[in-house]
């Protein structure tokens, strides 16, 4: 590969789910503990972000954006542990808050939404974790279906709720749970918006890469792109095998999320984090940490990011 990467937006704190709107030509994201969102149009070249407050509530972390699909400027984010609709147009304050549906919790409100994805049908799928971070290794996470926004728990002890991909005729899903070190592969009902038969993909630790997985996409040819947190690249997988077929190496340590997009769906953005909060591993000199990356030349072409289908929900 002769790859061209550059840095394409201003860097934040830990910008997550990366995600390419079709209809919009714009890339979507989040800088989750700065409860911002943000919108970058390749086209333009020109960058927005705001900051998410629900009126009447405490600032909660914003773990994802999705496009709503058929309805202009209304998203679906995570708010803390609720999910909620909004209305935004790129440029101005978001508006018209609305709390569509809540995690399933302990009753101790300890955890909160992570990376979540729409199926290619447009059922959202998204996952937790502890809000406290020394609690995280005691697994308090879950990962969820909202089929019609009705909370369906599908897996119990996660980590770290991150990646998910789906291949194109849905029958498959990816899933990471990054303190698992492992991309791990499942059959997918679209009807029931379940997951079944749990196997390993890709075994970061066998392969000898010290990384967590983070998050992930898939590409026309049905392989798959993780994000490596504390490991500074990009794998590139086939997960019909379970070999890596490909690294693209990145000048910061935490990358925290792919998607591809750009008109041709040819150019691979990548989020990354400068974790200020937590100030872990970020050099001084590090300026490219917690930037948005554009990598064109990877040789492989996407595939959109799947809006919200909510049409059978009355949200007014
Ligand atoms: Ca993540």
């Amino acid at each position: 590969m002769s790859l061209k990467i550059t840095t394409v937006t201003p860097p934040v704190e830990l910008a997550e789910g990366p995600h390419w709107d079709e209809s919009t030509q714009a890339l979507y994201f989040v800088d989750i503990w700065k409860s911002t969102i943000h919108r970058y149009i390749p086209e333009s070249d020109q960058y927005t972000c705001t900051k998410i407050h629900i009126p009447g509530q405490e600032e909660k972390p914003v773990s994802l954006i999705i496009p709503v699909k058929n309805e202009k400027n209304k998203f679906v984010i995570s708010y803390g542990a609720d999910l909620a609709l909004i209305t935004w147009d790129g440029e101005n304050d978001p508006s018209d808050y609305q709390i569509l549906a809540t995690a399933e919790q302990d009753g101790k409100n300890s955890t909160r939404f992570n990376d979540g994805k729409c199926s290619p049908s447009g059922v959202l799928f998204a996952g937790s974790m502890a809000v406290d971070q020394e609690k995280i290794p005691n697994n308090l996470g879950n990962f969820y279906s909202f089929k019609n926004l009705n909370s369906k728990l599908l897996l119990k002890n996660i980590g770290i709720s991150n990646g998910l991909a789906w291949s194109d005729d849905e029958k498959l899903f990816y899933y990471i749970d990054s303190l698992t070190y492992k991309v791990e592969g499942f059959d997918h009902d679209s009807n029931k918006a379940e997951i079944s038969n749990r196997r390993t993909v890709f075994d970061l630790k066998q392969n000898n890469i010290e990384a967590f997985p983070d998050g992930m996409t898939i590409d026309a040819d049905g392989n798959l792109w993780v994000a490596c947190y504390e490991g500074s690249r990009v794998l590139k997988i086939n997960p019909k095998t379970g070999t890596l077929l490909d690294t693209i190496s990145l000048p910061t340590p935490n990358i925290t999320s792919v998607a591809f997009g750009g008109k041709n769906l040819d150019e691979l953005y990548v989020t990354s984090a400068r974790y200020e909060t937590f100030a872990r591993n970020i050099k001084e000199d590090d300026t490219a940490a917690g930037c948005v990356f554009k990598i064109i030349g990877t040789g492989s072409k996407g595939i959109a990011g799947a809006s919200i289908d909510i049409s059978n929900i009355s949200t007014h």
